[in-house]
């Protein structure tokens, strides 16, 4: 158990591609603790493995804390997204931003399928907050970030915005 330092953008791992988890072992085992353990003290709702600096297709999400959505608590190993439909748009957040939310498109519904902590895949159907923390956190494992879903002016705006919290920060 251990929580472990985010890493914030624009550190590389972010923009790096992860590789699939081949063995789920107890490094796995112990890593998706650590990673549950980040995000539960970062206030979080999901995180992807490479935010805390491994580059690894694996995800957690917990939605129990977001009131309005219905809670869910997953470990998604090599997470496929096979089926999506509708759009949905929401503010989102980002543990890699700290400070920043952007306004993002996403499917409103998704069918995806991945392998659980057993080794077993299953398939999950999500829609709505769930389906939305999914998306990001696999834009995260294909070194994606929230601010490639925003383009031009909206996409430099927020970079501004994030940099100067960033400094803010800094200076304390
Ligand atoms: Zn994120």
């Amino acid at each position: 158990m251990a929580v472990r330092k985010i890493r914030s953008y624009p550190d590389p791992i972010l923009k790096t591609p992860t590789l699939r988890v081949d063995v789920i072992d107890e490094d796995i085992k112990k890593l998706v603790e650590d990673m549950f353990d980040t995000m539960y003290a970062e206030d979080g709702v999901g995180l992807a493995a490479n935010q805390i600096g491994e580059p690894l297709r694996l995800m957690v999400i917990d939605t129990t804390p977001k009131k309005e959505s219905p809670p869910l608590k997953l470990v998604l190993i090599n997470p496929e997204l096979i089926h999506a439909e509708g759009t949905i748009r929401y503010r989102e957040g980002c543990l890699s931003f700290p400070g920043l939310t952007v306004e993002v498109e996403r499917y409103r519904k998704v069918r995806l399928k991945a392998l659980n902590l057993e080794g077993e895949e299953k398939e999950y159907e999500l829609e709505g907050f769930p389906a939305i923390v999914f998306q990001h956190e696999l834009d995260h494992l294909n070194g994606i970030t929230f601010i490639d879903r925003v383009n031009g002016l909206k996409r430099r705006l927020a970079l501004e915005k994030y940099y100067k919290l960033q400094r803010q920060r800094s200076r304390g």
